[in-house]
């Protein structure tokens, strides 16, 4: 642009420059020509006069009154104030308007001489008192010469404004003259000599004469014209000058425009510059700005705008994004963004002073359904579960958390409204699905917490949420359970035991107390249960329930199991006859491929026959797949040792299991026992377990008896042996061996009296103890 506005306004200076020689040169020229013409027009009047009658004898005869008269008719004549009549004897007559200047007489009477006979004209100018004059002579003959006629014309301000006036621009006419020591000056201004002789002496093509000075105004463009008339050497010289600045008036629109619409193009391009580049850096500004929050966790997608390198690059990042915030299998938001989404709802809940809800769930049976049915038909599921999810909130983020773990964060949230959605859900999933042609039969539990109530950040709301969920798994699955302060301490208190488990085993914690089991029939104890106790030295005795979960968590389960079969067998071992001892078995014993070589161990090392070891397992061994574990079971059984299905009723599939494996014993849980008096549904199932087992050719045992009642019931309903408070409570070691130690007959049981095992013959105090009457013991 300014290279632009720069040669444009070269263009006009050469384009006035170029118009202001012209006019100068075309003035000069002019000028000279009407000069000429009126040195001629001069002459031309003078010789009239010399070739008039009248005169010619005026001056031939020196009449000096009619001379004078008759200049002054010609100097009326030609408008020439200055006419002069000079003698060829030097005498000089003027008209008889002016007084003669000597000075201009002898210059006259110069000029006079200068005249020759061969020309009928001389001209030529000269400085008389400061003032210039044009001399013009012309000879009078008659016929011989008799003098000259001269015209002196002053040249002078009217004279200089006729060239002016000539002009079409505004020129400025002045008069140089040299002085005699052959200086020039000039009428106006300050110009130097050397600059004003540079003029003078400038020739060549016309324009080339046109120069530029320093005028009193400024620079200007001058020519300069010797006026030198006949002379060879000039004494005067017109000067024309013309301003810059008058030059440039006519074009000041003109540069003003290009400079303004030069520094308009300038902005227009910046503008459109700045528009270009943030074009271009916005979408880059954008996408570091989301690469950095992917790097930094944080989910953020970008509009993809254009189809060009850049919106390609949005689109990838954006799948990036996706991929690292989504769950792939149900599209849900994944642990990471619902982390995200979690504190920010947070942030706003501390903010706005409301509370933001937590939900976690988790499917009952899942990995049944997996490892059953396969993995397509559990993704299926997680699919299922996912679209019933994110159709249940409108305004919350669902995600999978991982597995078969889902969470909901709901802002702005009261705990009615979260105790309704996690009921629905609970009730929508407890329907069984129908999924690639199984029906598949699901169900879920519910943890629920609020933020910032029970906790301030996402990670301590997310492990509150988790803490309720795990409550509300162990009080039974299928409910809602909102966190409160103590589950946190309950969670700690499972770490602890959790630490605090390994040191157990090797410092000797654990013991063995042993449950007696009754045949009803022989009305005799052949077999006790063997019941881990762990004797912590400051928390005093911790049940199994609480730490045999945490111990299979934690893979300590295998060396505790091995260490309570052996201290099993190495009891039973001193029992007389062929007592038996039952062992609970975890599944994930069982998963261990040494566990077999353990039992045949623990036999062989206490020298017990295999055929007084029975091994108690639940249902939820045919988790992992039914194969390998009856493999397993199988060369138990050949080896002699009993295999009971403990817990029965409480697992998955119940009865199915029953058919799968020909086991020696089955023991129904207790919750089917404590229900038995006022619940006619329970007998009927008890009842028909018992059918089913029979009909299987398998013994029946019933866990949990406490009263005579549930003793008389399972009797008429044919269970062929009881296991319970009733008949005696789990005893330490020392009290066992007091049974084992004592002739037993079989009427005798295991007495359970706190501090003083006896044996009983009679019906037990132990019935006493839990509160039966002795119609109970008479029955026994
Ligand atoms: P389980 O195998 O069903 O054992 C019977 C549980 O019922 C015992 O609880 C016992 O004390 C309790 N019980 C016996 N009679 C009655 C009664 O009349 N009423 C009531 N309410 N309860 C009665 P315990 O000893 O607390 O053991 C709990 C569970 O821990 C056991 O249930 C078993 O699953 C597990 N367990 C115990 N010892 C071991 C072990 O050495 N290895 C493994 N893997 N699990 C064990
Ligand atoms: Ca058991
Ligand atoms: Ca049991």
């Amino acid at each position: 642009m300014a290279a632009v506005t720069l040669t444009s306004q070269l263009l006009i200076r050469r384009h006035v420059e170029t118009t202001a020689q012209n006019e100068l040169v075309s003035s000069v020229a002019v000028y000279s020509k009407i000069w000429e013409q009126r040195a001629r027009a001069l002459s031309a009047h003078a010789s009239v006069l010399g070739h008039d009658f009248g005169s010619r004898s005026a001056i031939a005869s020196g009449d000096a009154e009619t001379i004078r008269s008759a200049l002054d008719n010609l100097a009326g004549r030609v408008n020439m104030p200055q006419a002069y009549f000079v003698s060829t004897e030097g005498h000089v007559l003027g008209n008889s308007r002016q007084q003669i200047d000597p000075r201009l007489a002898k210059m006259v009477v110069w000029a006079a001489e200068q005249q020759s006979e061969q020309i009928d004209q001389f001209e030529q100018i000269d400085v008389i008192g400061g003032r210039p004059f044009r001399l013009i002579a012309s000879p009078v003959m008659a016929p011989v010469l008799l003098g000259y006629i001269v015209f002196a014309v002053p040249i002078d301000a009217a004279e200089l404004d006729q060239i002016r006036r000539l002009a079409p621009i505004a020129l400025q006419a002045t008069l140089l003259h040299r002085a005699p020591d052959g200086r020039w000056t000039a009428d106006r201004g300050p110009e130097s000599d050397e600059q004003l002789a540079r003029l003078v002496a400038l020739s060549g093509a016309a324009r080339d004469r046109v120069r530029t000075v320093t005028g009193p105004d400024g620079p200007e463009l001058a020519i300069v014209e010797p006026l030198n008339g006949n002379l060879r050497e000039a004494k005067a010289a017109l000067l024309l000058t013309y301003p810059w600045s008058a030059a440039l008036v006519g074009y000041r629109e003109l540069q003003l425009g290009v400079t303004l619409s030069s520094i308009f193009a300038l902005l227009l391009a910046l503008l459109g510059g700045v528009r270009l580049s943030s074009a271009i850096t916005q979408p880059i500004v954008e996408l570091e700005r989301a690469a950095h929050n992917l790097e930094s966790g944080m989910a953020s997608s970008i509009e993809v705008t254009a189809p060009d390198e850049i919106g390609r690059l949005a689109e990838s990042l954006n799948r990036i994004g996706r991929l690292a915030f989504h769950d792939n299998l149900t599209g849900l938001a994944n642990r990471t963004f619902v982390n995200e989404q979690l504190q920010a709802a947070l942030e706003a809940s501390i903010r706005l002073e409301t509370q933001t809800a937590m939900l976690c769930l988790d499917l009952d049976r899942f990995k049944l359904v997996n490892d059953k049915l396969g993995h397509q038909v559990g993704d299926a599921l997680l699919k299922r579960v996912g679209k019933i999810l994110r159709d249940s909130v409108s305004d919350g983020t669902v995600a999978r958390l991982g597995g078969d773990e889902f969470a909901i964060v709901l802002p702005n949230c009261t705990p009615e409204r979260a105790r309704l959605l996690g009921q629905a859900l609970i009730d929508t999933l407890a329907v069984p699905m129908k999924i690639n042609d199984y029906q598949v039969a699901t169900g879920t539990s519910v943890g629920v917490a609020f933020g910032p109530k029970d906790a301030h950040d996402a990670a301590a709301l997310m492990r509150a949420a988790d803490l309720a969920l795990y409550s509300a798994k162990r009080s039974g699955r299928g409910v809602v359970r909102f966190f409160e302060p103590g589950l946190d301490s309950v969670a700690q208190q499972r770490h602890q035991i959790e630490t605090e488990l390994r040191d157990a085993l090797q410092s000797g914690q654990f013991l063995l107390a042993f449950q007696p089991v009754l045949n009803i029939e022989k009305g005799e104890v052949r077999t006790q249960e063997a019941l881990l106790r762990w004797q912590h030295p400051t928390k005093g005795n911790i049940a199994p329930d609480e730490f045999i979960p945490i111990a299979e968590s934690n893979g300590l389960i295998v060396a505790m199991g091995e260490w309570v079969l052996r201290e099993a067998c190495r009891e039973a071992a001193a029992w007389p006859g062929n007592f038996g001892v039952a062992v609970n078995v975890s599944p994930l014993q069982f998963r261990n491929s040494g566990f077999l070589n353990a039992i045949f161990q623990a036999l062989s090392q206490s020298g017990l026959s295999p055929d007084r070891l029975e091994i108690e397992l639940t249902e939820s061994i045919f988790l992992d797949g039914e194969a390998a574990i009856l493999a397993q079971l199988h060369r138990l059984r050949e080896a002699g040792v009993r295999i009971a299905l403990d817990d029965f009723g409480t697992g998955y599939s119940s009865l199915s299991y029953l058919r799968s494996f020909p086991f020696d014993r089955v023991k129904i849980d207790k919750v089917f026992i404590h229900s038995l008096q006022d619940d006619e549904s329970t007998r009927a199932v008890v009842r028909s377990i018992i059918d089913l087992a029979h009909a299987l050719h398998m013994d029946v045992t019933a866990e949990g008896v406490e009263t005579a009642e549930q003793l008389d019931l399972l009797k008429s309903f044919g269970c062929d042996n009881i296991q319970g408070f009733l008949i005696g409570i789990p005893q330490s070691v020392g009290n066992t061996s007091v049974v084992a130690n004592a002739e037993f007959t079989p009427l005798q049981v295991g007495s359970v009296v706190a501090g003083t095992p006896t044996l009983l013959t009679q019906p037990p105090r132990l019935a006493d103890r839990q509160g039966l009457g002795s119609r109970t013991a008479s029955k026994l």
